[in-house]
């Protein structure tokens, strides 16, 4: 009996004991989550913590926020939304980081990390990057090509062309980048790329000092240009030459000298003391399957087969004169290595899409998600879009999305596809009627159409690097 009794009360006082240890908890100031909790990485945003206090104690904690390990931020109680603010200072990369909360003293480490993205528009869903299926893939290509030939990664429409860059760096497969624009080029060396960098697009002679400073390589295109670039050389150490692609126009009417004005331009870059001719280059219009053949023939009619003739007619004469025996010839783009075109392989790949395929539908390069904002039922006979111009057959069930930049997307809930009903891009309303189940706050896995990524296409959405294997710390 004695027992028993003791047993209860032992019980009683340990209830009581929780019973008090939460009442002391709720007393206690405690940061629940940051609103938003993304955002550009540039920093200066606002996040507003949702601070769990007892009314008669509502802002007058103190509060210190630290993302990563930057500098800790002393954040304010505002009156105005009756919330903490914290201003999220500067990152170095768009990437997913720690959080700690310290509220009187008392440090809290936040469950979700703060998503740094590219750009500030985070109503829209962050895309992240995988990483390490964006290496592996690096790590294929390479494998793709024979040792003796280079590969330049083209880096065109990713975001952040730096720090993309610097991930493939990391798998040591990547002989040079390839990049449209020099401020691409500089974001690349800003990131920490070693590697040669070229651009490839016409860079005014201006730039040169700038080109210099990042060790960047232009393309040189004209006479006057390398008369530009040697008049803003001349004050500079010679032994710095600034090292330059000689770029021909062989049939795509873009970019490069015409074949027939390519030897004096190559005799001016090597008699000038402030150039150095890296490369020699070409881009081809019409690189397909059947090229090989018609190569092999030497058939003119096939374009390729063309482009490739008035490229080796054009290398000889300037090898002919002794000039450029150790530059790097470079031509094809994806194309001719996924056509195995060995005769256009040279000393170079400029690859691009092909590093950014997806290798198979459901081993995508990135992962994008978001939320259904709201869900309702639409009556039969109800409009849909301006106009009117369609109706609801039936009650249907809807959910709505919102932020989506990009038309060319499917939408998953539970791994099934859902139709789109209306598509006005800042609101998307999904048709739910196969999915009766669905609520408010589900997760949509949305994915580009065909095997297109947000790594290779012109994408305005923020962007994050996401790493299933290393801390952010240790990029
Ligand atoms: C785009 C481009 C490439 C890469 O083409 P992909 O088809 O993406 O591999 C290579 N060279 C030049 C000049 C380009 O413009």
């Amino acid at each position: 009996m004695y027992k028993r009794y003791s047993i209860i009360f032992l019980l009683l006082y340990v209830f009581a004991g929780i019973a008090e240890a939460s009442e002391t908890s709720t007393s206690l100031a405690e940061p629940l989550k940051l609103i938003p909790n993304t955002g550009s990485f540039e920093g200066g945003q606002l996040a507003f913590i949702d601070v769990k206090e007892p009314v008669s104690e509502r802002g007058k904690a103190s509060i210190v926020c630290q993302f990563s390990l930057e500098t800790p931020i002393i954040g304010y109680f505002d009156s105005r939304s009756h919330q903490y603010i914290c201003r999220v200072p500067t990152h170095l990369r768009p990437e997913p980081v720690p959080v700690k909360i310290t509220v009187n003293g008392k440090v809290f480490n936040m469950r979700q990390p703060y998503v740094y993205t590219t750009h500030g528009k985070y109503d829209s869903p962050v895309t992240q990057v995988h990483v390490e299926r964006l290496q592996q893939r690096s790590k294929w290509v390479r494998e793709q090509i024979p040792k003796s030939v280079k590969l330049c990664a083209v880096l065109k429409n990713g975001n952040p062309v730096g720090w993309l860059g610097k991930v493939m760096e990391e798998t040591g497969k990547v002989d040079y980048f390839c990049v449209p624009r020099m401020q691409d080029g500089i974001a690349l060396r800003k990131a920490g790329v070693e590697v040669p960098i070229m651009v490839m697009y016409l860079t005014h002679a201006d730039y040169v000092p700038l080109l210099l400073h990042y060790n960047l390589e232009p393309s040189a295109y004209s006479l006057s240009w390398v008369e530009r670039a040697n008049q803003l050389l001349q004050a500079t150490d010679t032994d710095s030459q600034l090292k330059v692609h000689l770029w021909i126009d062989t049939g795509i009417s873009r970019e490069g000298v015409m074949p027939n004005k390519a030897l004096p331009l190559a005799r001016a870059i090597d008699k000038s003391k402030y150039l150095h001719l890296q490369g020699i280059a070409t881009h081809f219009c019409c690189l397909d399957d059947k090229d090989m053949v018609e190569i092999k023939k030497n058939n003119r009619k096939n374009k390729t087969a063309l482009q490739k003739h008035r490229f080796d007619r054009i290398l000889n004469k300037i090898h002919g004169e002794g000039i450029g025996r150790n530059a790097i010839i470079h031509a094809s783009s994806s194309d001719g290595l996924r056509y195995g075109l060995t005769p256009v392989y040279y000393d170079m790949l400029r690859v691009g899409s092909l590093l950014f395929e997806n290798p198979l539908p459901k081993q995508r390069n990135y992962h994008w998600t978001t939320k259904i904002t709201q869900i309702k039922t639409l009556p039969k006979g109800w409009c849909v879009n301006y106009g009117c111009d369609e109706q609801i057959d039936e009650d249907t069930k809807v959910g709505i999305v919102s932020h989506i930049p990009d038309d060319e997307v499917n939408y998953y809930i539970r791994g099934k596809k859902v139709e789109k009903l209306l598509d006005h891009e800042v609101i998307v309303v999904l048709d739910l009627s196969t999915l009766p189940e669905v609520k408010e706050g589900e997760e949509v896995t949305m994915v580009f159409s065909g095997d297109d990524s947000p790594l290779d296409t012109s994408y305005s959405a923020p962007v994050t690097l996401h790493s299933t294997t290393r801390k952010t710390t240790e990029y």
